[in-house]
C-alpha cells in the first residue's frame, strides 16, 4: 500500500537527471502519495521526478526545498517501481536512467489543454499537387493516429500552409480535441478464425494460463503459416475478457501495419501503437491511456515494456529469437528476458513465440521452467519447403558472378511457371569491400576500424558501424592511382545487377531496409511483391521477418556460409535461425516450395541440420557444446567495453581492472582480456574489451559492482557493462 506524505513531510525523490541517488524534499501543499510524479527544483532548474519513499531525516529541515507540484498523471505503481529497480540491478544501470526509460513520453509535465488535431476530410482537393498528395497519404495510412499541425506537416514533408490550404478545401478537417482520448474498445467477444486441432489445444492452454491470473512463461513454437498469431490472439482475447491489458512486442516496425490489420479483423478496432514511428502527440496519449486503463492492448517495440500499464495480464514476444530485442546502446537490456521479469512481478502470462526459438528459451523449456506448445501443421495444403544444398566447389562460375548455373536453372523454371523466386543475401549495399588494384589498399572509415561499403543506389561509401558516408573517390586515397578502385564481393545491389543480366525479361524487386526513404515506401514495395508485381525478389534479412508472399515458391541462399565465419558464440544458432526463417518463405500458397543453399561446406554440421530439418537434434547438439564450454545459457557472461580517444588510456584501465580481479575470482568467475575489441575503433574512440565468464548460479552482479567500484573514470574514458551480451563487437 502506497504511503501518503503530509505537506512539509520529508520525501525522497528519484529524478531523471544524472545524479545516482535519491534527493530529499519537503512534500508540497496538499501532500503527496508515494509514486507521485512531481516537479522539483534542482539547482537553477525544474526537473521531473517520482516520490520514491520517505526522505532522509538527518539534516536541517530549513535547508530542504519543497516539491513544486504534483503532476496530473497517474502515480507510478509499486510493481513498476519494483520492475525498474530490478532491471537496474540486473543490468547495473543507475536508477535515473531507468526512470528516463519509463517516462519517454513528451509533455508529461504540461497541464492538459485543448489543441487542434487534423484528420482526413470528405472533399477531394480541386487540384492535386505532390505536396497535397503526401499530406492525404499520411492521413490515410495512419487514420487512427492524432496529428498536430506541426507533426502532420513534418511527417508529410510539407509546409504548414499546405495543410491549412487543404483545410480550407475541406479535404482535411481541423477539430478541437481534448488531449489524450481513450482508444476505441476492442471487442474480445467476437469469435476468431476457426482453429485446427493443435491450434485449438494450444489456444486453450494459453487461455487457461491467462485465466489463472498468475505468472507463467510459455514457448509457443510454430513455423511460418502455422497459425501462431491466431493462437496467441486467443490469449489476448482472454486477457481482455479478464479486464486486464495485453502487450504484443514485434521485432520490426515494418511488421506492425500487417499486424494491426489482423488485430482489427479480430477485435473490430486498432490497439495502441508504441515505436519510433509514432508521433510525439500519439506517444503521450499512449503513455497516459496505458496508465489510466484507456488502452486495452499495445503493440510495440521493445521499449513498450516500460510503459506504465495499469494492470498487465499478458505479454507476447513475437519472433522472440530476434536480435532487435536486445538494446545495444544506453541501457543494455534484453526485452525478451525483461518481459519474463515483468510478467513475474505483475502476475502476468508471458508468451515467447518463434519458429526458431533462441537457445536460451529452448533450454528453459527443456528444463521445465517454461511451458512449451508446438504447432505442427500449416494452414492449407502447403508443407515446409524441400531443402537442398548446391555444392559451390562443383559449380562452374566466372569471377564476379555469384548465382550458380544450378540455381539459375531453378529460378528460370519458377518464373516460367508464373511463380516467384527469392535470391537471399544478408548484405546491404553493392560491395562489402572496395580495393585498389594498383596498391591493394582497402577503403576504410576515417573514424572506425571498419571497411566502407559501397552503396551505388546512394552513390556513396557508407560505414555500417557509425553511419559515416563519403563519395566514392576518383583516385586511390593511398597511392593516388586513378580508375583503379574495384568492388570486391557481392551485396544485394550487385546481385540486382547480376540478376538483371541473367534474367533480362524478369521483373526484379530489391528489399533492403536502406533502399527506402520511409516505412511507407517499404510497405508499398512489400505489397507490390505480395500482389505478384515481381518475378524475382532480392532481399536481405528483412525478408526473413514474417512478410507473406503467396506466389513465392523458390528461395536461393547465395552464401549459406556467411554467418558461420564469425567467432561469435551464437554464429551457428543465428545461421540456423535465419536460413530456416528465409526458407520458410517458400511455398506458402498451395504450391510446395524449394530452398537451395549455395555453400562451400555442405558437410558442415549446421548446414546439415538445416537440411535435415531435425531442429531438436540441432538444439541438443548446440546445447551440449555450450554446456561443455560453460557459456550461455549454461553459464553467464558479462562484456566490459572501455573506450577512450587514446588507446593507451583505455588499455591501461583494462589492465588495471584485470589485475584487480579479486571480487570476480571470489565467485568462481574468470576475467578474460583486456584485448582490442573486434571493432577496435568507433567514431574516433579506441575500444578495449574484457569478458567475465561466471558459473550460472554465481552472484555475478554483486561481484561486478564490487569490482567496478574501484574504477576511477578520469577524463574522457567511458566504461559500459553488458550483462548477457548478444554481440561481441
Ligand atoms: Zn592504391
Ligand atoms: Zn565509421
Amino acid at each position: 500500500m502506497a504511503e501518503f506524505f503530509d505537506e512539509g513531510g520529508r520525501v525522497s525523490v528519484l529524478t531523471t537527471q544524472g545524479i545516482d541517488r535519491l534527493l530529499t524534499y519537503r512534500a508540497p501543499e496538499g501532500g503527496c502519495w508515494e509514486g507521485a510524479f512531481v516537479e522539483v527544483p534542482l539547482g537553477p532548474r525544474m526537473v521531473m521526478g517520482v516520490v520514491w519513499g520517505p526522505g532522509e531525516q538527518g539534516f536541517d529541515a530549513s535547508k530542504l526545498r519543497a516539491v513544486i507540484r504534483v503532476l496530473d498523471v497517474p502515480p507510478m505503481r509499486a510493481e513498476m517501481a519494483e520492475f525498474l529497480t530490478r532491471v537496474g540491478d540486473y543490468t547495473l544501470t543507475p536508477m535515473n536512467f531507468m526512470l528516463r526509460l519509463a517516462t519517454r513520453a513528451p509533455g508529461l509535465t504540461n497541464p492538459p489543454s485543448m489543441r487542434k488535431i487534423y484528420r482526413l476530410g470528405h472533399n477531394e482537393p480541386d487540384r492535386k499537387t505532390e505536396a497535397r498528395e503526401r499530406v492525404l497519404e499520411v492521413l490515410e495510412s495512419q487514420a487512427h493516429s492524432a496529428f498536430t499541425l506541426k507533426e502532420l506537416a513534418e511527417e508529410a514533408g510539407v509546409t504548414s500552409s499546405v495543410v491549412k490550404g487543404l483545410v480550407k478545401l475541406g479535404a482535411v478537417e481541423e477539430e478541437e480535441s481534448p488531449r489524450d482520448l481513450p482508444f476505441p474498445h476492442l471487442d474480445y467477444t467476437a469469435p476468431g478464425k476457426a482453429l485446427t486441432g493443435d491450434q485449438a489445444a494450444a489456444a486453450g492452454a494459453l487461455r487457461d494460463g491467462v485465466r489463472s491470473g498468475t505468472f507463467g512463461a510459455t514457448l509457443l513454437r510454430g513455423v511460418t503459416g502455422s497459425g501462431k498469431t491466431e493462437v496467441y490472439l486467443e490469449a489476448v482475447a482472454e486477457c481482455l475478457a479478464q479486464g486486464r491489458q495485453a502487450l504484443v512486442l514485434l521485432p520490426e516496425i515494418a511488421l506492425t501495419s500487417e499486424f494491426l490489420k489482423r488485430v482489427e479483423e479480430r477485435f473490430g478496432a486498432k490497439p495502441a501503437e508504441w515505436h519510433s514511428g509514432v508521433t510525439m502527440t500519439e506517444r503521450r496519449r499512449v503513455w497516459r491511456m496505458v496508465a489510466e486503463g484507456g488502452a486495452q492492448m499495445v503493440i510495440g517495440a521493445r521499449s513498450a515494456l516500460f510503459l506504465p500499464f495499469r494492470d498487465i495480464g499478458l505479454i507476447v514476444v513475437d519472433e522472440e529469437h530476434d536480435n532487435s530485442y536486445k538494446q545495444e546502446d544506453g541501457v543494455l537490456y534484453s526485452a525478451r528476458d525483461m518481459s519474463v521479469l515483468r510478467g513475474s512481478i505483475n502476475g502476468a502470462q508471458v508468451v515467447l513465440a518463434s519458429a526458431t526459438p533462441s537457445l536460451e528459451t529452448w533450454a528453459n523449456a527443456q528444463a521445465g521452467k517454461y511451458n512449451r506448445l508446438d504447432l505442427t501443421s500449416r494452414f492449407g495444403p502447403a508443407v515446409l519447403p524441400e531443402m537442398r544444398t548446391i555444392d559451390m566447389r562443383q559449380e562452374d562460375l566466372p569471377g564476379n558472378r555469384w548465382i550458380s548455373p544450378t540455381l539459375a536453372t531453378a529460378v528460370r523454371g519458377r518464373i516460367d511457371e508464373g511463380e516467384q523466386a527469392l535470391i537471399f543475401l544478408n548484405r546491404r549495399g553493392y560491395a562489402p569491400v572496395t580495393v585498389c588494384r594498383a596498391c591493394g589498399h582497402q577503403i576504410g572509415c576515417d573514424h572506425c576500424d571498419a571497411r566502407m561499403v559501397e552503396h551505388r543506389f546512394l552513390k556513396r561509401l557508407v560505414c555500417h558501424q557509425c553511419g559515416e558516408t563519403k563519395p566514392m573517390p576518383e583516385a586511390c586515397p593511398s597511392c593516388e592511382a586513378e580508375g583503379k578502385l574495384a568492388p570486391v564481393g557481392p551485396g544485394v545491389e550487385r546481385m540486382a545487377e547480376e540478376v538483371a543480366e541473367t534474367f533480362p525479361d524478369a521483373r526484379v524487386a530489391v528489399l533492403s531496409s536502406d533502399l527506402f526513404a520511409s516505412a511507407r515506401a517499404l510497405k508499398a514495395q512489400i505489397e507490390l511483391i505480395a500482389a505478384g508485381g515481381a518475378d524475382i525478389i532480392i532481399g536481405t534479412q528483412i525478408v526473413a521477418k514474417g512478410h507473406n508472399f503467396p506466389k513465392l515458391t523458390l528461395v536461393g541462399v547465395i552464401d549459406a556460409d556467411l554467418g558461420l565465419q564469425g567467432s561469435d558464440l551464437r554464429a551457428a544458432e543465428r545461421t540456423f535461425q535465419l536460413i530456416r526463417q528465409v526458407a520458410g518463405r517458400a511455398g506458402r500458397g498451395d504450391v510446395s516450395g524449394l530452398a537451395l543453399l549455395q555453400t562451400f561446406q555442405p558437410e558442415h554440421p549446421v548446414i546439415r541440420a538445416i537440411l535435415s530439418g531435425d531442429e531438436e537434434g540441432f538444439w541438443k547438439a548446440e546445447a551440449s557444446e555450450r554446456q561443455a564450454a560453460g557459456v550461455p545459457p549454461y553459464g553467464r557472461l558479462a562484456g566490459i567495453v572501455i573506450s577512450a580517444p587514446d588507446l593507451d588510456a583505455a588499455m591501461n584501465l583494462g589492465t588495471a581492472l584485470a589485475r584487480a580481479d579479486g571480487p570476480i575470482v571470489q565467485i568462481g568467475a574468470q576475467v578474460f582480456g583486456p584485448a582490442p575489441a573486434p571493432i577496435a575503433r568507433i567514431r574516433g574512440r579506441h575500444r578495449v574489451r574484457l569478458l567475465v565468464k561466471a558459473p550460472k548460479t554465481a552472484p555475478l552482479q554483486t561481484a561486478l559492482r564490487k569490482w567496478l567500484a574501484s574504477v576511477d573514470l578520469r577524463g574522457d574514458i567511458r566504461l559500459s557493462v553488458d550483462i548477457d551480451p548478444q554481440s561481441f563487437y
